[in-house]
C-alpha cells in the first residue's frame, strides 16, 4: 500500500461516551507527512467543550460506579480494551504510519502490541497490589489504601501518539481515576479511537474522554487550567512543560513530566562494534530520530574514532529512506512542515558552528515522485570536536546526531554530564566494572549497556534534571495515580 491515503476523516471530541462536534464548529487540518495530503479534518475543542470533558470526567469519578466497582471488575474492562487494540492492530498501525509518517512495520510490530501491553501490564499489576500494614504494639493497627486521585488531564506528544496515551492511560484507569485525553494536534487519529474503544471495553461514560486542539491559549491550557482536573501526566518538550506547571499551580495540581533528552551515547575502545554500530543507528534514526530517548550525541573514543565513524557512515546510507507503508522503508519523513523547519535550521548552525558533515544533510534524491512534498531529510550525521557545540547541546529531534571524540573515562562522564537533559544514557563497552562505574556516574534516569530501549513496564522511567518531573512505570506510576491513605484502629 503506498501513502496515497486520499480519505479525509472527519474527527470529532469524545465526551461522556459520545463522539460530538466542537461548539465552535471550528476544524483544523491535519496532513499525511509523506504527501502534504489533507487526511483528517478534527473538532478543535473549546473552553466550553473542555468545561463539558473535565466535568463529565469528574462526575464519573464522584458517582461511580468506575473508582467503586471491584478491582477485578475494573481491571477486566481495561483488559478488553487491549484486546480490541490487538483485533484493530493492522488499522491502528496503518493509523499511525499515516499520521506521524513512520514506517508502518515499526507501528505494527512495535507501538500498537506495546499499546495493549501498557493497558494490560497496569491492569494484571494493580490487581497484585497489596498495602502496608503498621501494629503498634498491641493498642493500635495502622494500614494503607491506595486510593484514587480524581481527573487526570494526560496529554501527549506527536512522535508516539497512541503508545505513550496508553502508557499514561492504563495506570489512570487502573487505579480508578477518570480521563481527559488530549493528544498532539498533529497526531490526533488513532489516540481519537480510544473512546469508542474503550465503549466496547464496557468502560463507563465520561471515565475516558478526548479532546483535541492546541497549546498555548487553546484546549491544552483550557485543559490544565480547569478546576476540576486534579492531576496532569504530561509527555513533551521541557518549555511546554515549564508552562503547563504555570498554568497547573493555581489550582495546586499535581504532575508527573517526561520532557526531552540529548542522550550520550558512549562507546569505549572495548565495545563490541559489531553490536554497537546497528544499535546505535536504531537509537538515532528510529522514527526519524523523533524520540526523546534518542542517541543523538555519540561519544567514540579516539583510538576507535576513525573506524567508528567510518562504520556508522556506511551503515547510515544504508537506510532506506522512503514511504512509511512500504515495508522495506528505514526511515520516512519529519512530522510536519513546522518541525521540519526547525530540524533543518539545525543543518546552518552546524555550517556556522564547523561542524564536519560526515553524510546526509539534504534531502534524499530518490524518492519517487507522489513523495515529492514529503518532509524528508537523509540520515545526517556530523563530527564535532566542542561538546559545547549547539548542535551537541539541544535536541534536535530528527535524524541528525553528532559524533564527539573523548580520550579518558573521566572525560566520557564529563561529556555525557554537561548537558541540560538527563533523561538516559548509553554505553558500550566489554568490561563489567566499567560498565558499572560509568552508569553510577551519568546522571540520567535509565542507562543502557550494550543496548538501547529495552523496556520493563515494572522499572522507573522518567528523567533527571530538566528531562522531567517524577517517574512512571510499575509502582511509580502508581504512586502518581493514586493517593495513599493510611488508617489508625485502635485495638483496645
Ligand atoms: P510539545 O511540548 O510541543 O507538545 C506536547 C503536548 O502538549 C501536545 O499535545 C501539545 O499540544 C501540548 N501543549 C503544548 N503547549 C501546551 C500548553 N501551554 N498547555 C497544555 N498543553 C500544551 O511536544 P511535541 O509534541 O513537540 O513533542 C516532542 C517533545 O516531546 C520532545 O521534546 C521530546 O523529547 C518530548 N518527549 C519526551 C518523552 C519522554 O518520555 N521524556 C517521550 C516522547 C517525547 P499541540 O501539539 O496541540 O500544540
Amino acid at each position: 500500500m503506498k501513502s496515497v491515503d486520499t480519505k479525509v476523516r472527519e474527527i470529532k471530541l469524545f465526551i461522556d461516551g459520545e463522539y460530538v462536534t466542537s461548539s465552535s464548529h471550528s476544524l483544523f487540518e491535519v496532513k499525511n507527512p509523506a504527501t502534504q495530503e489533507v487526511i483528517a479534518k478534527v473538532h478543535e475543542a473549546t473552553k466550553e467543550d473542555v468545561d463539558r470533558a473535565c466535568k463529565a470526567a469528574r462526575r464519573a469519578f464522584e458517582e461511580g460506579p468506575w473508582r467503586t466497582m471491584p478491582v477485578k471488575e475494573r481491571c477486566e474492562k481495561i483488559r478488553r480494551m487491549a484486546e480490541i487494540i490487538m483485533e484493530r492492530r493492522e488499522e491502528l498501525a496503518r493509523l499511525e504510519a499515516t499520521d506521524v509518517g513512520k514506517p508502518y512495520s515499526v507501528a505494527f510490530e512495535k507501538e500498537i502490541p506495546r499499546s495493549a501491553h501498557n493497558l494490560k501490564f497496569f491492569a494484571d499489576f494493580i490487581e497484585q497490589l497489596g498495602g502496608e500494614v503498621y501494629p503498634m504494639e498491641e493498642e493500635y493497627l495502622n494500614y494503607t489504601r491506595y486510593e484514587p486521585v480524581g481527573v487526570a488531564a494526560l496529554i501527549t506528544p506527536w512522535n508516539l501518539p497512541f503508545m505513550l496515551t496508553t502508557w499514561k492511560l492504563g495506570p489512570c484507569l487502573a487505579a480508578g481515576n477518570t480521563a481527559v485525553i488530549k493528544p498532539a494536534e498533529a497526531t490526533p487519529l488513532t489516540v481519537s479511537l480510544l473512546g469508542e474503544i474503550a465503549k466496547e471495553a464496557g468502560i463507563p461514560d465520561g471515565v475516558v474522554n478526548v479532546v483535541h486542539g492546541f497549546g498555548p491559549n487553546s484546549t491544552g491550557e483550557f485543559l490544565t487550567a480547569h478546576p476540576e482536573v486534579d492531576l496532569i501526566s504530561f509527555t513533551g518538550e521541557t518549555t511546554t512543560g515549564k508552562a503547563i506547571m504555570k498554568t497547573g499551580a493555581d489550582t495546586l495540581k499535581r504532575v508527573s513530566f517526561e520532557l526531552g533528552g540529548k542522550a550520550a551515547n558512549i562507546i569505549f575502545e572495548d565495545a563490541d562494534l559489531h553490536k554497537a554500530i546497528p544499535v546505535s543507528i536504531q537509537a538515532a534514526f528510529l522514527n526519524s530520530g523523533q524520540v526523546c530517548l534518542a542517541g543523538s550525541r555519540i561519544l567514540v573514543q579516539r583510538s576507535i574514532f576513525d573506524e567508528f565513524v567510518a562504520r556508522f557512515k556506511k551503515a547510515a546510507e544504508e537506510l532506506v529512506v522512503g514511504d512509511p507503508q512500504d515495508p522495506r522503508t528505514n526511515m520516512g519523513p519529519l512530522v510536519s512542515e513546522e518541525h521540519y523547519k526547525k530540524v533543518t535550521s539545525y543543518l546552518e548552525i552546524a555550517k556556522q558552528e564547523n561542524a564536519t558533515l560526515i553524510t546526509g544533510g539534504k534531502r534524499p534524491s530518490n524518492l519517487p515522485d507522489y513523495l515529492k512534498n514529503g518532509f524528508y531529510l537523509e540520515p545526517t550525521v556530523y563530527v564535532h570536536e566542542n561538546p559545547e557545540a549547539r548542535i551537541c547541546q539541544e535536541e534536535i529531534f530528527g535524524p541528525v546526531v553528532t559524533i564527539i571524540p573523548f580520550d579518558t573515562e573521566e572525560e566520557a562522564v564529563q561529556i555525557a554530564n554537561n548537558t541540560q537533559y538527563g533523561l538516559n544514557g548509553v554505553i558500550w563497552t566489554e568490561n563489567l566494572q566499567r560498565a558499572h562505574r560509568i552508569s553510577h556516574q551519568v546522571r540520567a534516569g535509565t542507562i543502557w549497556v550494550n543496548c538501547w530501549f529495552v523496556r520493563d513496564l515494572r522499572a522507573p522511567f522518567g528523567g533527571f534534571k530538566k528531562s522531567g518531573i517524577g517517574r512512571e512505570g510499575g509502582k511509580h506510576s502508581l504512586e502518581f495515580f493514586t493517593e495513599a491513605k493510611n488508617i489508625c484502629i485502635a485495638l483496645q
